[in-house]
């Protein structure tokens, strides 16, 4: 772990102008200064960085962060990794773990390189073998897949042999060959021997375009189909894409991006033309992935085979996906016919037929989301209805695209057969405006978080792009505080532990690893409209900030007070809550004067 303090200093030290700069060129433009984004494919500039915040954010995509989130994000590092090329870079040191045990990390670092190399020695000598391996040659003909795609993909072999790698390794029994998971040690037998044989070799790259992992696919019976490397301290599965690296610039060109089951899949599809294809690795999709891809591309295509398998890995995709939506951009799903994978579909029909498909036979995650739910329930009854409401609410309250969530929200209601409104009443407890009179149908503790999220994420918003005015932030003592409200005393609590007022930048590298992180995430991708919201502040803006946090403190005395009078009404108060009945009565009131 690196100090928080030191990350804090850092961050006061390295101006995100420089450390973008370096890499995509910034025009100013009044007080930030602009590009086209490099995350996304755009054509005029809405990637902003902001000099006083520290701060960058994209109003195409919705990536932002510190000059520590742009090294991770555009140089594909790790957290330590980006801090430590920072501190390099205007000579500051990087305090080691424990004082004590310096060596060990250096070690650490070392042995990080050390596992990128062994891995690309490794797909050296697997690419070399596949020279002189007639069987795989043959296998990757009977693909289609040419010389050429073949060293795009820097495709290998590994021989049948226990123990090819001592050819290039001739320290065999180093530990570092197991820990890039290349070499498998059986403790008890003390034995141990190749991962990968007789297999044809996928290297998989990361963004920056270095070998962190293979998959090997056996040429003709062998179980399993795919095997992956294990999960080391260079490959995370559940966050690496295969093919990605190769894909990139297609999909940019393309502005989309289709993911398949199988590395044949990619290497063949590219082979027909198709070359903005990745893989995910032998997991489910998960929403790193999904984040990862909406940043890359707008439109999202989920190839999926048509068999029971590919229609659970096609659900599990979705409920993944909800959390990341943003309007603007699109998930499609598309089911090939039974007998079919995306290799055996290109080789057959070719590639501008499988692109017709994907264009005229995917569905969009909306009607996908709406078939499959109400193909569970049988529509014909009113139980059935109820039971699309309760099947259909907890995904609905992952939705994280505000528009997209409301039409969907609408077709289903007209599904049941009742209209949205009240459809939303009975998914989220949420009341109308208008149907305060019918306030009762409500459930207390939900309704209290519902009401007030959109305004909290809003001050949370305000506070996030100016921690100075934490001072303004007050909440009531007698109101428990979870989700948002929780995210939004904790902002403030922090910015007040600094001497000084942080900036954005070192507030946001504060909270990474914590829970909040996400929350965070979300609240800036859909509050930040447009480039006024990262001007510097007037002093209206202050003004409508302490309104926001007047209106909030009502809001939630008023909540309190609902939730005593509802208690009195079913159980009664003690002694304590009738006090605090009165001392809330007493703040409303004098807070309307
Ligand atoms: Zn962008």
């Amino acid at each position: 772990m690196i100090p928080q303090d030191f990350v804090d200093q850092l961050l006061s030290r390295v101006d995100i102008v420089d450390v973008v700069d370096r890499y995509v060129p910034l025009k100013k433009a009044g007080q930030n200064y602009l590009a086209c984004c490099p995350f996304h494919k755009e054509k005029s500039p809405s990637f902003t960085v902001s000099p006083s915040k520290q701060f960058y954010h994209c109003f195409g995509c919705g990536a932002h962060g510190s000059a520590i989130g742009f090294v991770m994000e555009y140089q594909g590092l790790g957290f330590v990794d980006a801090v430590r090329l920072l501190a390099e870079g205007i000579g500051m040191q990087v305090p080691q773990e424990k004082v004590a045990n310096p060596e060990a990390s250096r070690k650490a670092r070392e042995r990080q390189m050390s596992l990128e190399e062994a891995m690309q020695l490794a797909a050296g000598y697997y690419k070399q073998q596949l020279k002189s391996a007639p069987n795989a040659i043959a296998y990757l003909k009977g693909r289609g897949v040419t010389g050429e795609v073949a060293a795009r993909f820097g495709l290998g072999y590994a021989p049948g042999d226990w123990q090819n790698l001592q050819a290039v390794f001739p320290q065999y029994q180093d530990d570092k060959l197991a820990d890039a998971g290349l070499v498998i040690v059986n403790e008890e037998k003390g034995q141990r021997y190749d991962r990968f044989r007789d297999r044809v070799m996928f290297p998989i790259r990361n963004q920056r375009g270095a070998i962190i992992g293979f998959g090997g696919r056996v040429m003709g019976k062998g179980e399993p189909k795919y095997l992956n490397s294990p999960e080391t301290p260079l490959f995370e599965k559940g966050r690496e894409l295969y093919g990605l690296y190769e894909a990139r610039q297609s999909i940019r060109e393309k502005n989309r991006v289709l993911v398949v089951e199988g590395y044949m899949d990619v290497v063949a599809l590219s082979q027909y033309g198709i070359a903005y294809a990745v893989a995910t690795l032998g997991t489910a999709t998960t929403g790193d992935h999904v984040r990862k891809l909406l940043r890359h591309a707008d439109q999202v295509y989920y190839c999926f085979d048509g068999d029971n398998a590919g229609r659970k890995a096609a659900w599990r995709a979705l409920e993944n996906s909800l959390p990341q939506l943003q309007d603007g951009k699109s998930l499609n799903f598309l089911f090939l016919p039974s007998e079919h994978d995306p290799d055996s579909y290109v080789r057959e029909f070719g590639a501008e037929a499988f692109e017709k498909l994907l264009e005229e036979q995917s569905l969009p995650l909306s009607a996908y989301f709406t078939r499959e739910l109400t193909g569970r329930v049988d529509m014909n009854t009113p139980e059935g209805r109820a039971d699309l409401i309760r099947q259909a609410s907890p995904l609905l309250a992952q939705i994280a695209a505000p528009a997209l969530g409301f039409i969907i929200r609408k077709r289903l209601a007209e599904l049941a057969g009742i209209d949205v409104d009240e459809f939303d009443m009975l998914t989220t407890g949420k009341p109308r405006p208008e149907r305060k009179g019918k306030r009762e149908y409500r459930l207390p503790e939900e309704s209290h978080r519902q009401i007030h999220t959109p305004i909290i994420r809003k001050q949370i918003k305000w506070l996030l792009m100016n921690p100075a005015w934490a001072g303004d932030v007050r909440l009531p003592d007698s109101v428990p505080l979870s989700d948002e409200l929780a995210c939004f005393a904790m902002l403030a609590e922090s910015v007040q532990e600094h001497d000084q007022p942080p900036n954005t930048a070192q507030l946001l590298e504060g909270l990474r690893g914590t829970p909040y992180e996400g929350m965070i995430d979300s609240i800036l991708q859909q509050a930040m409209q447009d480039q006024d919201e990262f001007a510097d502040p007037g002093e209206d803006d202050r003004t409508q900030f302490q309104d926001g946090n007047e209106k909030l403190m009502k809001m939630l005395r008023e909540a309190q007070l609902e939730r005593l009078k509802l208690k009195d009404r079913q159980e009664g108060l003690t002694p304590e809550e009738k006090a605090l009945f009165r001392e809330l009565l007493k703040e409303l009131l004098g807070a309307s004067n």
